[in-house]
């Protein structure tokens, strides 16, 4: 934009003008002495004099005139600048207000008219602190008392009411526009709806809250559990005691079908202690209330071992049960009993799940520091859609196929619990109808915990 007429300029214009006004008295003198009969200079001189005058306030029309173009450009550029700030203030996704410092509105925009709900040529004139929640107004009026001595206030949040009678939580920036001696002429007021972001937020913390509550709720089941399964476990331990006693020592003294009977206390009573042993030894995996025996020994010894000590179980399926080994040895550090629980859990499950075909374990280097375990079976296969919700507690796929198979749903959590405690990991693929494969990655050599 052209600096109008700046303040040399303007000083040189007037100079100019204060020359040519002492030229003209001059001019104005020597003309009346040229008229008066005594006088003795030729005409012609002061004719030449005038025209040089003429020429000079020729120069000086041109001089003003240019300031007179510089002026209305400058004019033009300073509505064009006022032009934009309006339609800036005008369609600003945000409400915006102009007041004086009592809370007098002068100016609004549009989206400030849409969310008091009253039309602008009504709004103007009427004080902000009318459109605050009666109970806040107090609290409002000190706020334009202090704003003037502070210059803004960021993100206020104060209930506001429409002139229908609505109510909206509000957010407001302040800025107070001061002379230079320091007086408020007028505050900019930035007005926001903020409701649903209100709400949002106490939805939010009333999702912590009920987050906060069910982890408390599954910290008390926990110990629930684990008290209850301890207070079991001693009565439980007795009865089997008993039970076997009475088998051992005094089946003969017994009836068959008296035999028949304690035999299924017996039965029974094992199958109980597994599963509160399962709950208690989850319960102590999940808050990490386990120490690792660290020792070294043959992966491969060990996979070995623990199916020949399955192959009674395959057998009874006519299952085909056996091991592949990528190495010759394939030693490693671990928890020697912890690797078998976990090779057992999924042999048994595989066992179970399989009715024809075969059960087979894998065991290579896997990748650089770790081992894999693989174990294959062609049972019923898992639905892709369940791999998440098998490794869960107490979880199984079908109800009445694994009632019919018997097991708790504790066996894969413990065993991705396990796993995960010893830096591994665990992973499923499976087709329904075709069969299973359980992958365990370890390493090597574990830490201890
Ligand atoms: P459980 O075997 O005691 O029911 P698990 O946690 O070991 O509990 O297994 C959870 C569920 O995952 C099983 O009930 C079964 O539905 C499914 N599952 C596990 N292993 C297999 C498998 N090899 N083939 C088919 N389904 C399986």
């Amino acid at each position: 934009m052209t600096e109008p007429g700046n303040i040399h300029d303007r000083q040189n214009l007037i100079q100019h003008l204060e020359e040519v006004d002492q030229r003209f008295n001059q001019l104005y003198q020597t003309a009346d002495n040229a008229l008066s009969p005594s006088s003795d200079t030729p005409f012609s001189e002061y004719l030449s004099a005038l025209s040089i005058a003429l020429e000079e306030l020729k120069l000086i029309e041109e001089e003003v005139c240019q300031h007179n173009q510089q002026l209305s450009e400058a004019r033009q550029a300073l509505e064009t600048e006022r032009h934009r700030y309006q339609e800036l203030f005008e369609f600003a996704p945000d409400g915006y207000l102009v007041t004086d410092k009592y809370g007098k509105i002068q100016e609004v925009n549009r989206v400030a008219v849409e969310l008091l709900k009253i039309e602008k040529r009504y709004l103007v004139g009427k004080v902000l602190p009318s459109f605050v929640a009666e109970e806040h107004r107090n609290v409002f009026r000190s706020l334009l008392l202090q704003l003037q001595s502070i210059n803004q206030m960021r993100e206020w949040e104060i209930p506001f009411v429409t002139r229908d009678g609505a109510r909206f939580e509000a957010a407001l920036t302040v800025v107070a526009v001061k002379t230079e001696s320091g007086d408020t002429i007028a505050l900019r007021w930035l007005l926001r709806d903020v409701t649903n972001r209100k709400q949002i937020e106490e939805k939010f913390r009333k999702i912590q809250r009920q987050n906060l509550e069910l982890l408390e709720a599954d910290r008390l089941k926990e110990q629930f559990i684990a008290t209850m399964s301890h207070e079991l476990r001693t009565p439980l331990t007795a009865i089997l005691g008993f039970s076997d006693l009475l088998l051992r020592q005094f089946h003969r003294q017994f009836p068959p079908h008296q035999t028949r009977l304690i035999e299924r206390i017996f039965e029974n009573g094992r199958h109980l202690l597994s599963l509160i042993e399962d709950i208690l030894d989850f319960s102590d995996l999940r808050s990490k209330r386990i120490e690792f025996r660290l020792e070294v020994f043959d992966l491969n010894e060990l996979v070995a071992l623990t199916i020949e000590e399955m192959r009674s179980l395959s057998e009874q399926k006519k299952l085909d049960l056996h091991a592949q080994f990528a190495t010759a040895n394939l030693v490693i550090i671990n928890d020697r009993a912890r690797v078998k629980q976990i090779l057992v859990n999924l042999l048994s499950n595989a066992i179970k799940f399989t009715d024809s075909g075969l059960v087979c374990v894998q065991v290579s280097p896997g990748k650089p520091g770790k081992v894999a375990i693989v174990v294959q079976d062609t049972g019923i296969g898992i639905d892709e859609a369940d791999f998440d919700l098998i490794f869960q507690e107490f979880r199984q796929v079908n109800q009445t196929t694994t009632r019919q198979h018997g097991g708790t749903g504790l066996g894969l959590a413990i065993t991705k619990a396990l796993t995960q405690l010893m830096g591994g990991e665990i992973s499923v693929q499976s087709t329904l109808g075709l069969g299973s494969t359980f992958t365990v990655e370890l390493p090597m050599h574990i830490a201890p915990l």
